[in-house]
């Protein structure tokens, strides 16, 4: 097992929270959880332009929601704080400073104007676009008095120009970078503020992170920030660059565009949507969980508890994972039946009210049991068992009218099982069981025949969940009532 593990998720505020940010929370935790250590949450929104105002909460939301609630960080304080890099500026510069000092960075007063300059005659020549290191040797007296006279400057990384630097990633192993390949940098913008390489580096130190989960698209800078730690002459966490996820069809990476159309097909990458879909957050914890780290080759079924228990980076597999929501419905159904009756119950009552139902809880309790085995998403109740609020069903003639009879002998049938309703003092299932059977028999028909026409009667579905169990729900008043409607409907039809 590992050390105690301080881990952190460090999400930008910048859009939606989808389930690859929420799959490396879940590795935190999980990491946290299982060693005794701490989950810290870090909010990383030093580039202000593309901060999007509440995304942060909807973070939190959605952490809350996952149940992945963070030891430290924003509304939990901690220790190490303040944990919204905003409110670090001071350290960043600092430590930027400390690494003028030593050699290890430099200012830069170069224009954005000469920048982009040289880019486009580096573009043109085809070389890979760089810092040309025009300030990399300027004495930090001339800095010094440069930036007293009001100057603009950055302050940059100064990058090894030979040799090769050596990181290791818990998944991928060593890899070997050739330093001629990486750019000086900017560490501190010219509005004081530090770029995300810094801002990280500095925190997962003064954090005391021990191990940095973080997607693949960090692995072009990983170096960078490998060598930052080591300018300061620091021990580097454990670095785990996770899986990168592929479209459904296995074709490449999901374009925005395509991840906001997925809702038209009731599908969705964003946390949000998938709790309004209907997925539960327990689901959606053993979906994430699987995409890119598994437990043996067979199991498949996770609860937050086990996961803590069963969590390994040795298991973590770096291959591109492609979405499979039809894994996640499959996960969600799962779930829904694992749930006692009554928390299913619970989660259940919001849907039925978004969708205008007035509900009893003691009625949806009752309700619960008989429709838990059909679900794939909470929001399936309110198709499958809506009826049960309803003041009134609209049964639809055609689906009234028994196979292989006529509205007629449909009419027929529907007032015997009127008159057996009326007979039974109630409609538990052992009571009103017996005699609908023997009329069945009596009739010569089949028992999907009448009982068919009984079921689109009270519920307005030729698929309802089990009809003798509903029926007893719904009460004798009101399933009369109903079939009672359902015959002059048919009596209407007949008259015609
Ligand atoms: N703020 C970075 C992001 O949202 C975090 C990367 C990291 O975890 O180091 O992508």
């Amino acid at each position: 097992m590992e050390k105690t593990a301080r881990t952190r998720f460090a999400p930008s505020p910048t859009g939606h929270m989808h389930f690859g940010s929420a799959r490396t929370a879940l590795y935190d935790y999980l990491l946290a959880r299982q060693t005794g250590g701490q989950f810290i949450l870090r909010i990383e929104d030093t580039d202000k332009k593309r901060t999007v105002e509440g995304a942060e909460e909807e973070l939190y939301a959605g952490l809350r929601w996952l149940g992945l609630q963070w030891d430290e960080g924003p509304q939990v304080g901690g220790q190490y704080g303040p944990y919204r890099q905003t409110e670090r500026k001071e350290i960043y510069l600092q430590h930027a400073r400390r690494l003028v000092e030593t050699g290890h960075a430099f200012y830069c007063f170069c224009t954005p104007e000469t920048i982009k300059a040289e880019r486009e005659k580096q573009i043109a020549n085809k070389e890979n676009t760089h810092y040309s290191g025009t300030c990399r040797n300027l004495s930090l007296t001339e800095a010094d008095q440069r930036i007293a006279a009001g100057e603009t400057f950055v302050i940059r990384f100064k990058t090894p120009l030979d040799g090769v630097t050596r990181v290791v990633d818990e998944l991928r192993g060593e890899m070997v970078i050739d330093n001629r390949t990486l750019d000086d940098i900017i560490l501190i913008k010219s509005d004081g503020f530090a770029l995300y390489h810094l801002a990280a580096v500095v925190d997962d130190h003064l954090m005391e992170i021990t191990h940095v989960f973080r997607g693949a698209e960090w692995l072009p800078t990983f170096p960078l920030h490998a060598l930052i730690h080591r300018a300061f002459g620091w021990v580097e966490p454990k670095w785990i660059h996770l899986s990168v996820f592929l479209k459904p069809s296995g074709k490449g990476k999901m374009s925005k565009r395509e991840a906001a159309d997925l809702i038209q097909d009731g599908r969705s990458i964003f946390i949000k949507d998938l709790l309004e879909l209907g997925y539960l957050p327990e689901a959606v914890n053993n979906w994430i969980a699987l995409m890119g780290w598994s437990y043996d080759d067979h199991t498949e079924f996770f609860t937050l508890p086990d996961l803590v228990e069963k969590f390994s980076i040795q298991k973590l597999n770096p291959s591109p994972a492609a979405i499979n929501f039809t894994k996640l419905d499959h996960f969600n159904g799962l779930h829904i039946r694992n749930l006692t009756v009554d928390d299913l119950a619970q989660r259940l009552k919001p849907f039925f009210e978004k969708a205008g139902y007035k509900v009893d809880i003691d009625v949806l309790r009752k309700i619960t049991p008989i429709i838990q085995e059909r679900l794939v998403t909470l929001d399936d109740a309110i198709p499958l068992a809506g009826f049960f609020f309803e003041e009134k069903v609209s049964p639809i003639l055609d689906e009234l009218i028994a196979k292989k009879l006529d509205a007629a002998g449909t009419l027929e049938i529907a007032r015997k099982i009127l008159a057996v309703l009326e007979a039974v003092p109630n409609l538990e299932l052992d009571t009103v069981e017996p005699p609908l059977r023997t009329l069945v028999e009596k009739t010569g028909l089949k028992p999907g025949q009448v009982f068919g026409i009984l079921r689109v009667a009270v519920t307005g579905l030729m698929v309802s969940p089990p009809l003798f169990e509903s029926l007893a729900i719904i009460g004798r008043e009101k399933v009369i009532e109903r079939l009672k409607i359902a015959i002059a409907l048919l009596e209407e039809s007949n008259d015609r």
